[in-house]
């Protein structure tokens, strides 16, 4: 199996190999196939099997190959912490350096205004975390309305820090003709009730 067969764009197969990657791990042989088809996902797997690249390289062609409707995000991935939301927007940094995709990184601990301000640019990846996100929701200064492509990454870590509710809440925001990927380690009650609420006869992966 290569990167090639899993239908990715060459401009992200040359990101890929830029990156120093031989061949896609289990996790992303297994879900980019199907994210790329619009399905969607949980991936129960670990940090550390090349679970982000298996959603953020098919959600950099979706978004490429999509339309943008006038400043409104497209999509928008979760994260429980700063640090992971961070990591995952220098994921999308790498991966998508051949694309013109616009991105805000909507954590705590930071100013606020200058996530105001690159959200009233318009962008197309929102990657936040949920108390933030509440916070700017509740302000008015984001409209959810346009993001048909969701992820809820390290759900079970979510679960622990007491995000269930925030995320049930955001989900309620969104479209609700849209794309859902779940990444979890694990897949206690809690989790299981909200992949069944708010995901569409998913495709189930493990690895
Ligand atoms: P993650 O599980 O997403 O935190 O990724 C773990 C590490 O694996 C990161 O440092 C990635 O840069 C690296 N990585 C991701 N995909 C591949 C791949 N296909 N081949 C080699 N390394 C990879």
């Amino acid at each position: 199996m290569t990167f090639a067969d899993l239908g990715l764009s060459d401009e992200l197969l040359r990101a890929v190999t830029e990156a120093g990657y031989n061949e896609p791990t289990p996790i992303q042989a297994q879900a980019i196939p199907p994210v790329l088809m619009m399905k969607d996902l949980i991936g129960i797997a670990q940090t550390g099997t090349g679970k982000t690249a298996s959603f953020v390289l098919p959600m950099i062609d979706i978004l490429a190959h999509g339309r943008s409707r006038a400043r409104m995000p497209r999509s928008l991935i979760l994260e429980p912490t700063r640090e992971l939301a961070a990591q995952v927007a220098e994921n999308f940094e790498k991966y998508g350096k051949y694309h013109k995709l616009s991105m805000a990184l909507l954590i705590g601990g930071v100013n606020m205004s200058d996530q105001v301000a690159a959200l009233e640019k318009g962008v197309d990846v929102l990657i936040a975390t949920p108390g933030r996100l509440m916070d700017l929701f509740q302000r008015g200064k984001i409209l959810l309305t346009g993001c048909n492509l969701l992820v809820i990454d390290e759900a079970d870590r979510m679960l622990d820090m007491g995000f269930i509710p925030d995320i049930e809440e955001i989900c309620t925001k969104l479209p609700a003709q849209r794309q859902t990927l779940l990444f979890s380690a694990t897949m206690p009650a809690p989790i299981k009730k909200l992949a069944d609420r708010f995901l569409n006869n998913p495709k189930q992966i493990e690895v």
